[in-house]
């Protein structure tokens, strides 16, 4: 498969490319690098850099690469922040996605994959929250990815489009070459392991008295690996079929509560992680944990690294052989980038188009 990656330098894209790249694909990276690093795009996937909003050059791009299936992963993807500057992520999720979607209607191109999110939910009214449970977010950034949602299925219903949403609860750990570098960083487990590391003093616990057995809210995690082959399997379901969009939640079916998670750390690393409970972070519902029944039975999709333990091992592993994130990384190849910088230094010539050049 030819496949574009939209969004694929940040942790969870950079990641799925491996996975694609492993398993024999052509994989091309777009990307605006505004969260992304470009040296988490491994070799050879090819990356350009552009904005979703730039819907000519991805047309171009689309037609130029002959591309058959997109993976869009390009999102603004904290609540916090879609909390304090609602705009940002209606043009981000919203805009951006229908640009990209209207290139991909321009080149031709009609199989997407979505990178969605257990946030469309809200406040489940029961767990594990299956597929056609009531979406009712309660936050902007639930609101633009399931407004998104809702631009694919009418595509589908309207012209021929074969598209999947993945919706996705909290993704962790990492592979030898890529993992989480935020900046800001806000998600729980690298917050922990930056008090393993000794880069900060304590964890801050947003709150207690949650109605779970331990007060502190709990969540669904999934390790990015798993995420990848997911992906990858999605990717390969709307190779045919009717026009659609397909929902699937994608989860481990266990839910970890924050206290659990600070615990589980402790053990994997070795270390004292001292936690301090604050007050609690607007928009975080109690318990968001998915049932995965429906993926498992139709993609044959079926999570082989989740286990919380092996999440924070793996995530500390990375954390330890990459201490300061992306800067200064060295490529595959020998170069080195500075972070900030918008291109790798020596990248390979675009050869493929005059758009291929970012
Ligand atoms: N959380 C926390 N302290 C932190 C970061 C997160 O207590 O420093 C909590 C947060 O309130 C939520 C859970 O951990 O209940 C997961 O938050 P995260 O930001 O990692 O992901 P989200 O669920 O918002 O996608």
């Amino acid at each position: 498969m030819r496949i574009l990656v939209v969004g694929g330098a940040g942790y969870v894209g950079s990641t799925s490319v491996e996975t694609f790249v492993d398993a024999g694909h052509d994989v091309t990276v777009y990307d605006d690098l505004s969260t992304g690093h470009a040296a988490a795009v491994v070799r050879p996937a090819r990356l350009v850099r552009g904005s979703i909003e730039d819907r000519q050059k991805l047309q171009q791009l689309l037609r130029s690469e002959r591309i058959d299936a997109v993976l869009h992963c390009a999102a603004k993807s904290l609540v916090g922040e879609s909390l304090a500057d609602p705009g940002l992520y209606y043009r981000s999720n919203v805009a951006g996605g229908v640009s990209l979607l209207e290139a991909m209607r321009g080149a031709g191109v009609n199989r997407m994959v979505y990178s969605s999110t257990a946030a469309v939910y809200g406040e489940p009214r029961r767990v594990p929250i299956a597929e056609a449970d009531r979406t009712e977010p309660i936050n902007p950034y639930g609101a633009t990815k399931l407004a998104f949602e809702g631009a694919m299925r009418w595509f589908a219903a309207s012209h021929e489009f074969r598209a999947i949403s993945l919706r996705y609860f909290n993704v962790a750990g990492a592979t030898e070459r890529n993992g989480e570098d935020h900046d800001p960083e806000t998600h729980l487990i690298p917050q922990v392991l930056r008090v393993a590391t000794g880069e900060a003093t304590h964890v801050q616990i947003f709150g207690q008295g949650y109605p779970t057995p331990d007060g502190t809210c709990i969540r669904d995690f999934i390790h990015v690996r798993d995420l990848g082959t997911a992906h990858l399997l999605a990717l390969e379901a709307t190779a045919e079929g009717d026009s659609s969009l397909e929902v699937y939640n994608l989860g481990s079916a266990a839910g970890f509560s924050v206290r659990e998670v600070v615990e589980a750390a402790r053990k994997v690393t070795g270390r004292g992680i001292a936690a301090r409970v604050v007050k609690r972070r607007m928009g975080d519902p109690p318990v968001l944990v998915a049932s995965s029944r429906r993926a498992r039975r139709e993609l044959g999709w079926q999570p082989e690294h989740s286990k919380l333990e092996q999440m924070l091992a793996d995530a500390w592993a990375w954390r330890l052989t990459h201490p300061a994130g992306y800067s200064r990384q060295p490529r595959t190849d020998g170069l080195t980038l500075d972070r900030g910088s918008s291109e790798p230094r020596g990248e390979r010539p675009a050869s493929r188009s005059a758009s291929a050049s970012a």
